[in-house]
């Protein structure tokens, strides 16, 4: 495909920021992918709606322009619609939209972008093939409405579980596939007319364009599935909007239990989403990579009996590194292949929940760097 480069770009982008309620971080990262074409949207405050917030994550496919464009204006397509302005304009209070009143706004915002950027498309006339993913949640006083669009994912953690995920799109879901399939599509190695991995999306016209049937009844839909879930401040800790990037190399479960483990060592949210990244490009992550950490008042706090913990594990995890590395001799050492007989030991306790030694990675590296040279052929 040579759609992948040499060495992963691994320079990460953060964002941070906050308020009384609640802190979000985010990470993003290109990977090994030679374009970068994952956006995102963070807004705490909305225009004309302060206690409500806004946060997506969006996968661009075959470019990066619906991706981008979707970040930037989504959330004006959904508050624009008239559910949302008839309360700004009569002064009435959020809380009394009802949930249908905001998922049709949120439906129709979808719809209506969509619309927005066909139309965009055919005037620049440049070709532009792109689609993208979404995968957002607008958070009230009282509920979290998360919205999905595609193979992005977000979920929920509530008292150290999983308690509520987003259902990725793909072609071989049965109601999808029927979509598909009604529409005159059809689907082979799990991808739309053999091709596209997602069956839900913002963009990809060329999959758009079957006359007699409506815009949610297409190859590919840009119809949101969207839930909502009441708040429970109490117990919620937080919400991980991510690509499957992200996905790909973790469950949720081991990606909540990664999370928990990192906000036990430090409540620097931007270090979290950063280990998140590095540590999926250590599981083999090829993909370009996003993710959204959002932290509420019950979200694990540092504790120094974990900080221990860690200090324990690194300690001898160098120490087994060192072992192995010294007793190589005849052949060079190589990095893969050390992390692999690392990873199939089970006498170093305490390694990340989620992540294992992947997430450890860099400890191995320092390690590693002080024998390379040392027995590797000359010239090499
Ligand atoms: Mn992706």
């Amino acid at each position: 495909m040579g759609a992948f480069l040499d060495k992963p770009k691994t320079d990460k982008k953060n964002e941070k920021g906050g308020s009384a309620a609640f802190k979000y971080a985010t990470s993003s990262m290109q990977g090994w992918r030679v374009d970068m074409e994952d956006s995102h949207t963070a807004k705490i405050g909305l225009p004309q709606l302060p206690q409500w917030s806004f946060f997506a994550v969006f996968d661009g496919h075959a470019g990066s322009k619906i991706a981008e464009y979707s970040s930037q204006h989504l959330l004006d397509h959904v508050l624009s619609h008239k559910k949302f302005q008839n309360f700004v304009n009569n002064g009435e209070q959020y809380d009394e939209m009802t949930d249908e009143d905001v998922k049709e706004a949120i439906r129709e915002g979808f719809l209506n972008l969509d619309v927005k950027m066909r139309e965009l498309s055919t005037t620049r006339n440049d070709n532009d093939r792109s689609g993208s993913t979404a995968v957002c949640v607008f958070i009230s006083p009282k509920k979290y409405y998360f919205v999905n669009c595609g193979d992005s994912r977000g979920f929920l953690c509530r008292d150290s579980n999983v308690h509520f995920s987003t259902e990725d799109h793909k072609p071989g879901n049965p109601l999808e596939k029927e979509r598909i399939l009604n529409a005159g599509g059809s689907v082979m190695i799990q991808r739309v007319n053999g091709s596209l991995a997602v069956s839900r999306a913002l963009g990809d016209y060329e999959y758009k364009n079957v006359e007699s049937k409506g815009p949610t009844e297409q190859l590919v839909s840009p119809d949101p599935e969207i839930t909502v879930v009441e708040r429970d401040d109490n117990n919620d800790q937080f919400i991980v909007l991510a690509c499957d990037g992200i996905f790909d190399v973790s469950t949720n479960e081991e990606l909540a239990e990664y999370i928990i483990s990192r906000m036990e060592l430090h409540d620097d949210l931007v270090k979290v989403c950063n280990s998140v990244v590095d540590t999926s490009l250590n599981k083999g992550s090829r993909d370009n990579m996003t993710m959204i950490l959002l932290t509420f008042p019950a979200a694990p706090k540092p504790s120094q009996e974990a900080k221990t913990r860690e200090e324990e594990m690194e300690k001898k995890l160098k120490a087994v590194v060192h072992e192995i590395c010294s007793e190589v001799k005849d052949e060079p050492l190589d990095m893969s292949a050390l992390m692999q007989n690392l990873a199939a030991r089970n006498d170093i306790e305490n390694l990340p929940p989620g992540g294992g030694v992947f997430a450890k990675r860099c400890v191995v590296d320092a390690v590693f760097k002080e024998y390379v040279g040392k027995t590797a052929p000359e010239g090499s």
